[in-house]
């Protein structure tokens, strides 16, 4: 049991860039169904971290597994991505002429080409699959709709129905709710707490406030390590948070 019981088990790991660490030391330990906030001023190391758990970075020291016998370090990218993790980037990238529909079939077929999966019959199931994904994301009545008449907010909830077409295990989801209206971040956050427990969700945010209305672990990352770690309120009354936040 190398992970130690847990689903994201990272330890020690440690990233250079010309001599400039990145990563120092970074400890992460990601129980399966959670949803985890990670917190930190620019340049914390937050997206390296996720670059690290997608296999886009190696590592120059630590040990990263997941579940408890997938050694994250010995996996390339797409390796890692079949092993069941989703990366959301921050800007949504569906296909605007493709209806919301057909873009969680796209998601679905994985690299297949784009023409042979629109014209592939679906089965009964993987239609099942789609209308299933759709609720989730708050889309059931926008599936004919071309993905480019959406709203901001709406494109964000298709891509993460994309990545959800593929069941991953473990979403990471970088700063979703950016750009979205309150209305919109509200039901992000419904998403993301209904998305956490079936899935487990790791999630980069700089708005303050929506980490704090998820009521979720906290993680704040600072330098390439983990700064402090709890509820919000605990780091947020936390003093060596409190400087980091306040020197930026
Ligand atoms: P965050 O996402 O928290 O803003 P990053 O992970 O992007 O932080 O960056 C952490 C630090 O590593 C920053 O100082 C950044 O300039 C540096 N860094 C990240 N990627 C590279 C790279 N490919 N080459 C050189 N420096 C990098």
């Amino acid at each position: 049991d190398v992970g130690k019981g847990f689903l994201l088990y990272l330890e020690d790991i440690s990233v250079s860039f010309d001599g400039f660490k990145a990563i120092n030391g970074l400890n992460l330990y990601i129980k399966e169904g959670e949803l985890r906030c990670i917190i930190g001023p620019n340049g914390a190391g937050k997206t390296t971290m996720m670059d690290i758990i997608t296999g886009k970075t190696s590592p120059d020291h630590g040990s990263a597994w997941f579940g408890q016998r997938i050694n994250l370090l010995e996996m390339s990218e797409p390796e890692i991505a079949q092993a069941g993790i989703g990366r959301k980037f921050q800007k949504p990238t569906v296909f605007e002429q493709q209806t919301v529909f057909s873009n969680l079939e796209l998601a679905m077929a994985g690299d297949k080409s784009v023409l042979a999966t629109l014209f592939a019959k679906l089965t009964p199931s993987q239609i099942d699959h789609i209308d299933h994904v759709l609720a989730q994301i708050g889309l059931s009545e926008q599936r004919w709709l071309a993905a480019g008449a959406l709203s901001h907010g709406q494109k964000q909830w298709l891509e993460i129905g994309m990545l959800l077409m593929q069941s991953p295990k473990l979403l990471l989801v970088d700063e979703p709710v950016a750009g979205m209206t309150h209305q919109e971040m509200d039901r992000t956050g419904q998403l993301l707490t209904d998305l956490a427990g079936p899935h487990t969700v790791i999630l980069v945010e700089h708005d303050m406030d929506f980490v704090r209305s998820l009521a979720q672990k906290v993680t704040v990352l600072h330098q390439g390590s983990v700064l402090a770690e709890g509820s919000m309120n605990d780091v947020q009354n936390d003093p060596k948070v409190v400087e980091v936040y306040l020197g930026e």
